[in-house]
């Protein structure tokens, strides 16, 4: 592995070092290079200052701007409504850094915090600023984030892109590759569990409302029972096509009619039920992960949240290592608190902090990533793996998700592929049927089939892709020397 030597300016360091350590170790895993730290004005490869001259042997500088670290304090305290935090001015155009890179006595320097940048968007500092509804939705209506389709560029990843080339372009080798079996990219599928099961003299409703009055003929199918929302075996045929198994959350709270009336949308099913643990039988036998689906209340209750992992280990037989919340009802107004929860419940990974509206990536990341706590200014040992795509985005909420669904689909997947990211995918159980949800599955499919012929994506379930990571994390952390974080080589030593 290339050892690369990083020298942080003593200055930034002093004020903001857990916050830079975290940035840098997000940059320099997601590259694939172990780092040791070195001093400023020694030779060493990359140099971080608010003063490029205070760096003269550096091959490449990234200049510092101490007062957007600072600022960042500053939106903390200033909290929600602070119009101060609104759209960070770098994010016209992504090739701006072009603009800004020089070459000075065989130095390249980068005149823009790249790093801050990354912080910003991975820590999400103007989520605070943007209104959101009664569930925690963030509102981007009128933000550029819709405007120019921010999400689906995956701006945090790309700027570990764009270092990463600028790192080989100083003639430094390659880093560890992001994916295993010389892929370049990854994809998962992923089915949150919602309604397998209709309710019959309600569902027709549903239909109706969806498709209007052409969706008659179906919904008195299902209202008859000739329609259902059992699609496993459907989906497990298709997986099998392309022998990519995928994962199945799985809610563990039984909910009600009466609940979802007043305010807790829970489904409801029972998974101690005998079909359903049957279900469990034949996904497991069909290679299929099975993950939580944590009811729509579990982030306010730590107990709730663990009985639901415990119960639907019990009753599947498998361990649970990922989960993913109903309705992304993470804590709305903090939701590093939730993700905090999943580290103390033993999570390796969660796949929740993503746009219920917009397809493309919430933090701006399609690499994996260890979140920051920011609250305890530590690095969380949860992995969290961006979704990029839930398929209502593009059929219930086209007005949000401009373009044709195979074309929007494969835009992402090539995006995926230039950032050597992950596609995840989230696609409901039960929408596997042409005449009830026309055009859904076949999305999938086409999706599917684009990734395959470009032969170039790992498609695994989260749980290999998690462990992959993590994995690969702790082989670059365990080589490299400087910017611990003491909890995550805690974790690097125990597991
Ligand atoms: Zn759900």
């Amino acid at each position: 592995m290339q050892l690369l030597t990083i020298a942080i300016d003593p200055s930034l360091d002093d004020s903001f070092a857990p916050e830079i350590a975290w940035t840098w170790r997000y940059l320099l895993t997601g590259a694939g290079y172990p780092w040791r730290t070195g001093v400023c004005n020694e030779p060493c490869d990359i140099a971080y200052t608010p003063d490029p001259r205070r760096a003269p042997h550096a091959r490449i500088v990234i200049q510092a701007m101490p007062h957007h670290w600072e600022r960042r304090t500053f939106l903390r305290l200033a909290g929600a409504g602070s119009a101060d935090g609104f759209m960070y001015p770098m994010y016209a155009g992504e090739h701006g850094h072009d603009r800004l890179i020089t070459h000075e006595a065989g130095r390249l320097i980068i005149h823009r915090d790249i790093v801050f940048d990354a912080f910003w968007l991975l820590t999400g500092q103007e989520e605070a600023h943007f209104p959101k509804n009664r569930h925690g939705h963030v509102d981007l209506a009128g933000t550029p984030y819709l405007e120019d389709q921010t999400l689906r560029k995956g701006l945090a990843s790309g700027i570990g892109v764009r270092f990463e080339h600028l790192i080989g372009e100083t003639g430094i080798p390659p880093g560890e590759p992001r994916w295993p079996h010389g892929k370049r990219a990854a994809a998962a599928l992923s089915h949150d569990v919602d309604y397998p099961e209709v309710v019959r003299w309600l569902e027709p409703l549903r239909v109706v409302m969806r498709q209007g009055m052409r969706g008659l003929p179906a919904a008195l199918d299902v209202l008859t029972g000739k329609r259902h929302h059992w699609q496993f075996d459907s989906w497990l045929a298709l997986e099998r096509t392309f022998d990519s198994p995928s994962v199945f959350y799985f809610v563990a709270r039984q909910g009600s009619l009466r609940e979802y009336a007043l305010g807790t949308p829970d489904p409801f099913y029972d998974i101690r039920a005998p079909h359903f643990r049957r279900l469990f039988c034949t996904l497991i036998d069909a290679g299929c992960e099975i993950g939580l689906h944590s009811s729509y209340h579990a982030y306010a209750s730590i107990e709730q949240f663990a009985r639901e992992k415990r119960l639907l280990e019990a009753v599947a037989g498998v361990p649970v290592v990922g989960n993913r919340h109903h309705y992304w009802h993470l804590d709305p107004v903090n939701p590093e608190a939730t993700l905090a929860i999943h580290e103390q419940l033993g999570f390796a990974y969660d796949a929740s902090l993503t746009h219920d509206r917009y397809i493309g990536w919430r933090r701006g990341s399609s690499w994996p990533y260890f979140p920051l706590l920011q609250a305890e200014r530590r690095e969380l040992r949860t992995l969290q793996l961006p979704t990029g795509w839930m398929d209502s985005q593009l059929f219930l909420q086209h007005a949000a998700n401009p373009g044709s669904p195979d074309e929007v689909l494969r835009a992402l997947a090539d995006q995926t592929a230039a950032q050597g990211g992950l596609l995840l995918v989230n696609v409901h159980d039960y929408v596997f049927d042409e005449v009830l949800f026309p055009g859904w599955s076949a999305a999938v499919r086409h999706l599917w089939e684009y990734l395959d012929t470009r032969g170039d994506f790992w498609m695994a379930t989260p749980a290999a892709i998690a462990a992959h990571w993590r994995d690969r994390y702790q082989r670059l952390l365990a080589a490299s020397v400087g910017f611990a974080d003491t909890r995550t080589v805690a974790v690097s030593i125990v597991s």
